[in-house]
């Protein structure tokens, strides 16, 4: 059961901090693709830029994980204007204990917000965080990715969350 979320949403601007003061979340480990933007980065999703500041403004931290290569993400991370660990190796967990040992924060008290179940979710409970799924905006075109959607799918169905791709 490592691929089940704690919580799904929507859209990475559904959290409200509230909702992470429940679940004792003080800081948010956020992936990029399909969960901020689109298009490497070259599209932003509606509502993103808000969200972050208001997470930041009500005492939530945030970095960036991604598996891209540093080079990429610090463009990215840039135009978000957040602290991020590259070459994440999701679902490894390495990357994630990253993270949080440079926001200052005990894993337990960070949780993930990702598209993908068997990178994002399945890093982030080895890893011992929250971990917080959110539906794809748009779905890739790679074969391999064809695959794991479709793995995901099935998972979805198995846990009775909401699968809308
Ligand atoms: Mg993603």
């Amino acid at each position: 059961m490592f691929t089940k979320p704690h919580l799904q949403l929507n859209r990475a601007t559904d959290i409200t901090a509230e909702l992470l003061n429940k679940m004792n979340i003080t800081c948010l480990i956020l992936d990029v693709d399909n969960t901020l933007c689109l298009k490497k980065g070259k599209i932003i999703l509606d509502g993103v830029m808000n969200w972050l500041e208001k997470m930041q403004n009500d005492g939530i931290k945030l970095i960036i994980l991604s598996n891209a290569k540093p080079k990429r993400m610090e463009g990215i991370a840039k135009n978000f204007g957040l602290p991020f660990v590259g070459l994440g190796g999701k679902p490894l967990t390495f990357g994630y204990r990253r993270a949080a040992k440079r926001m200052g924060e005990s894993i337990k008290n960070c949780a993930i917000v990702g598209d993908q179940l068997l990178t994002d979710i399945l890093g982030g409970n080895l890893a011992g965080c929250k971990t917080i799924l959110v539906c794809p905006v748009e779905l890739e075109s790679s074969f391999g990715f064809k695959i794991k959607r479709g793995i995901e799918r099935k998972l979805l169905k198995k846990y009775n969350l909401k699968c809308d791709f």
